[in-house]
């Protein structure tokens, strides 16, 4: 059985998806705050060829919600994605940050060592690395973060350190890039109150009554003055955390990898590739920069091909063409 914390969200979700494609018994823990219960019901709803896929509604932030998930199921692996994820909050309400994000991971990480589980693949983040020194970026790059957001999934990868060497706590983490798109059969998709990413906003001033698309910032040194992000399929990046959990199910040690594509693409080629899946010429409103965007991130994923036998498959492409499916059926 595996526990997957925070699998009503965006990712977590995406991923149920691909645990129970591969058998595993899944155990969703989720509070629910930034989750979709019609999330939960879909996935408890996919026919998963007998196995269990279950839903505990608890917070990290309280002890005995996470403990009990150990007490009533027996665990082999946690995943662990619920975290708040918006750098712009996180710097306006640190606190906010520090506790849901790194006490409720200590709570979590307390529970498994009292239940004995020692294996744990954690979702990190790009935003650990902060302004690039070079690019692409490997995971030899300083770990910098430039925002709060950032330090408190740094500060989880360093308690996972620790946590290996004094008590035997095995952990993968894997630093993702700009992730993007939806389930190809529309299950399950990007789905943020309020929305910050780049893909679903272009794609939701597509439809009647939205706002119109912002782009923030069209004088970087970069090929057309936008900034150039790498955006990794969501379903791409839910296979590398079955490569992960089977790496520790075989005995690897405690590693880390880049999840990204190698490939850069402007905003203005993200705007471009949404005007081509959807047909719509999309107005739009140049704005100044955002605060805290670095000019260019891109991955250097060498290191996930060659030790977790991982290869993204999808393109940008196939990424927007998910997306506006999802939100074409979220607007109706
Ligand atoms: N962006 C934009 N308009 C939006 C949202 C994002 O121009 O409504 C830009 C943003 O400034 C950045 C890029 O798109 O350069 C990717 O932003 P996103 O928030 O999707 O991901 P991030 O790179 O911040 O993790």
């Amino acid at each position: 059985m595996i526990l997957v914390t925070g699998g009503a969200g965006y990712i977590g979700s995406h991923n149920v998806l691909a645990l129970i494609e591969k058998g595993y018994d899944v155990v969703i823990f989720d509070n629910l705050e930034l989750g979709h219960i019609e999330t939960v019901g879909t996935l408890k709803n996919i026919d998963s060829k007998g196995k269990v896929v279950d839903f505990i509604q608890g917070d990290l932030q309280n002890f005995d919600d996470i403990n009990s998930v150990f007490k009533k199921y027996k665990i082999d692996a946690v995943i662990h994605f619920a975290a708040y994820s918006q750098v712009g909050e996180s710097v306006k309400d640190p606190q906010k940050y520090y506790f849901n994000n790194v006490y409720g991971t200590l709570n979590l990480l307390r529970a498994m060592l009292e239940n004995d589980v020692k294996r744990i693949v954690f979702s990190s983040t790009a935003a650990t690395y902060g302004e690039p020194v070079y690019v692409p970026i490997d995971e030899k790059h300083p770990q910098n973060p430039i925002n709060t957001y950032g330090r408190t999934k740094l500060m989880i990868e360093n308690i996972l350190d620790d946590y290996d060497r004094a008590y035997g706590l095995k952990s993968v983490r894997l630093r993702y890039f700009n992730v993007a798109g939806a389930d190809s059969k529309t299950r399950v998709g990007e789905w943020h109150e309020p929305e910050t990413h780049l893909i679903p906003n272009i794609l939701k001033s597509t439809f009647g009554g939205s706002k119109k698309f912002q782009m923030f910032g069209t004088d970087y040194d970069t090929k057309d003055g936008t900034c150039v992000r790498d955006y990794i399929n969501v379903e791409d990046l839910a296979k590398a955390h079955i490569f992960a959990l089977d790496y520790l199910e075989k005995g690897g040690e405690t590693n880390y990898f880049n999840l990204g594509t190698t490939e850069g693409n402007s905003v203005k080629e993200v705007f471009k590739a949404c005007e081509d899946v959807t047909g719509k010429e999309i107005p739009v409103d140049i704005m100044p920069r955002r605060e805290g965007d670095p000019a260019t991130l891109i991955a250097d994923n060498t290191k996930a091909k060659n030790e977790l036998g991982w290869t993204p498959e999808k393109t940008l492409s196939d990424s927007v063409k998910t997306a506006y499916a999802w939100e074409s059926i979220r607007s109706i």
